[in-house]
């Protein structure tokens, strides 16, 4: 029997938990089918900017900020963060107008952020082709952070404040009588509350709909990918980078490159064709699945030099 059953280890599940616990409402319990962490949370590249073109999201990215730094204060150690700092690199005059819009509202929130040349672009990012860098904006406080590390500290720090947590528990149905909620059926038996929470991410729908809730949420494709180590082409120490004429970005991953090109079309898939897990799986098969870097990577291309 618990007051809240959070189901989802994710990031946000795994959050939720421990600010439910924290409050000290009651007994909180965290259900996931896999290892904390596992989902979607394993496989972001994780980035967090914190300038966006759309300013109602920044307040909640420099919150984010405030609450990483109390979370390694609770558990008195490092969560990983790497401040590494982020460019906004333009290589044409329209995406060099849509930086200089950046570096305002930058200045307007508080984000440290300064003016660099294509020399400087290329002594941090030793890859670019200084020759496509018109204009570029460097942004020294952003960091990166492992979704996978994040959603175990939640998790750790939710268990600190008593929460219950259940690796490896597939919940398989959210039980309501008479229109309330009153737990959760998992291979393991029945578990009792009178709250559900469900964080269970792209596979959320598949819990919710039994109750004829529809969630308006899809899982979509999203792909990177990692170079093979070369630390003195790709330095750990090498900033984010966020190119909008590519419509890419990078970050350093263990001596490689870790380089994503968002989809212009973002095929999505219904949650019951989901995998059961992402490991080793393909999140949308088809024949032109690897063309993407051959069709949409063109423009990124041009962005290196010598590679
Ligand atoms: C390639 C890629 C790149 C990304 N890059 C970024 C980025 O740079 N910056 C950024 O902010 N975000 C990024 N994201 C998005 C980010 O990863 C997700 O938004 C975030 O991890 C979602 O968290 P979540 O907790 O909702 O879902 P998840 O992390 O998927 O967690 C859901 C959990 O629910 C569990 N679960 C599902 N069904 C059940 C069930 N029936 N019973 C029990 N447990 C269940 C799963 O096992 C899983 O652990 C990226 C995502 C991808 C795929």
């Amino acid at each position: 029997m618990f007051d809240v059953i959070v189901i989802g280890g994710g990031t946000i599940g795994a959050a939720t938990a421990y600010y439910l616990s924290k409050q000290q409402i009651g007994k909180v319990a965290l259900f996931d089918k896999g290892t904390i962490g596992g989902g979607a949370a394993s496989w972001a590249a994780s980035l967090l900017t914190q300038v966006r073109a759309k300013t109602d999201t920044i307040p909640l990215v420099q919150e984010t900020y405030r609450a990483l730094e109390a979370l390694e204060a609770e558990l008195g150690e490092s969560i990983g963060a790497k401040r590494v700092g982020s460019l906004q690199i333009a290589g044409s005059e329209k995406t060099a107008a849509s930086i200089e819009n950046l570096a305002e509202i930058a200045t307007q929130f508080g984000i440290t952020n300064h003016w660099v040349d294509a020399q400087e672009v290329k002594a941090m990012v030793p890859w670019i082709n200084e020759g496509k860098v018109l204009k570029a904006s460097f942004m020294p406080d952003d960091v990166f952070l492992e979704a996978f590390v994040l959603a175990n500290a939640y998790a750790k720090a939710a268990r600190r404040n008593g929460a219950v947590l259940f690796p490896d528990t597939e919940v398989t149905e959210i039980v309501a009588e008479n229109g309330r909620v009153t737990g959760v059926r998992t291979q393991q038996g029945f578990y009792a509350a009178p709250f559900v929470v469900d964080a269970a991410g792209a596979w959320s729908n598949l819990l919710s709909m039994p109750q004829a809730i529809p969630l308006p949420m899809a899982p979509v494709r999203s792909i990177y990918w990692i170079t093979r180590p070369n630390p003195a082409l790709f330095p750990p120490t090498q900033p984010m980078t966020v190119i909008p004429d590519a419509m890419a970005y990078s970050r350093p991953e263990t001596g490689g490159l870790l380089f994503g090109i968002r989809d212009r079309e973002s095929p999505f898939v219904h949650p019951r064709e989901l995998p059961e897990t992402y490991n080793g799986r393909q999140f949308i098969e088809s024949e032109k699945h690897w063309e993407i870097l051959l069709d949409e990577g063109k423009e990124f291309r041009e962005f290196f030099s010598g590679v």
